[in-house]
């Protein structure tokens, strides 16, 4: 069983889907957690559930993210475990994407994961023992193209760029660097999804969702639980030498 005792986790996007499923996981193998977002009510709710620390941080904010990281640390200890999680997934066609469209997709998806490992990485590098564990939630769209989403599917291909990166920075060290890349999974993100397909391609609430299903290789939605158990196991001591990667969540390749 993965021992975490002791180490501090930073989850961005903590309160909510993926993030909370791997918040808790880490709290369940006694990682110290602190989960980040923007909503205080929903993130102060989740951690009191969950047993973990709840801090204020907008990614898209460099200032926001350097403040919460900081009085994190301050609170909890150095950051051992960083879950690069946050992120809005919005599909636009191209042609119809204007550059506030596109700022606002990268600006929360591939910078916010890059504020929020830089800091997290200046916290890790002070400690001796040189153990930490970095891990990004890219997304199938990080490996292949996205239809109809030509800004996410670049912001996750930067993710991974960012991710591979890095673990050739830090070879031969305590600290590992991954990614991990889901397809379909049953969050918030689905429900906001089944609208706007809904509107964009005039279809029913069932087939917008009948076409998320579709696209995962084994035809059913993938549970946030299923991304955490893969993220506590990049946590612990047995995955050390896994670095660089990108493991693919969608019941089959991506
Ligand atoms: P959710 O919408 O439940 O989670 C997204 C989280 O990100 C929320 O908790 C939200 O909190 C936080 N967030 C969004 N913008 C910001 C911001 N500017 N600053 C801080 N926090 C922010 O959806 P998921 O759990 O599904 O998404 C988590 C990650 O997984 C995302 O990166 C997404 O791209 C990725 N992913 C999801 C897939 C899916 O099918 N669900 C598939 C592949 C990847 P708040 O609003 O309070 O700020």
């Amino acid at each position: 069983m993965t021992d975490l005792q002791g180490r501090h986790a930073l989850v961005t996007g903590g309160g909510s889907g993926i993030g909370l499923a791997i918040a808790q996981a880490l709290r369940g193998a006694g990682a110290e957690v602190t989960i980040t977002g923007r909503r205080e009510d929903v993130l102060r709710q989740a951690a009191e559930r969950i047993g973990a620390h709840a801090q204020v941080m907008d990614v898209t904010d460099e200032h926001s993210v350097v403040e919460g990281t900081r009085s994190a640390v301050q609170a909890r200890g150095p950051v051992r475990i960083c879950i690069a999680n946050a992120g809005i997934a919005e599909g636009r066609a191209i042609p119809k994407t204007d550059m506030e469209f596109w700022r606002r997709i990268m600006s929360t998806n591939l910078d916010g994961a890059f504020v929020t490992v830089r800091e997290a990485l200046r916290s890790m590098q002070g400690e001796s023992d040189d153990w930490g564990r970095v891990i990004a939630i890219s997304s199938i769209a990080g490996i292949r193209g996205l239809r109809g989403a030509g800004a996410y599917t670049a912001s996750k291909h930067g993710v991974i760029g960012l991710i591979r990166a890095l673990s050739e920075d830090h070879l031969g060290r305590g600290i590992t660097f991954n990614a991990i890349c889901p397809g379909y999974v049953e969050t918030d993100i689905i429900t906001r999804n089944v609208a706007s397909i809904r509107e964009r391609a005039g279809v029913s609430a069932d087939e917008a969702l009948g076409l998320m299903v579709e696209a995962n290789r084994h035809k059913r939605l993938i549970g946030a639980e299923e991304v955490a158990s893969a993220a506590l196991w990049l946590c612990g001591n047995g995955a050390g030498s896994v670095n660089g990667q990108t493991i693919e969540i969608a019941g089959g390749q991506a």
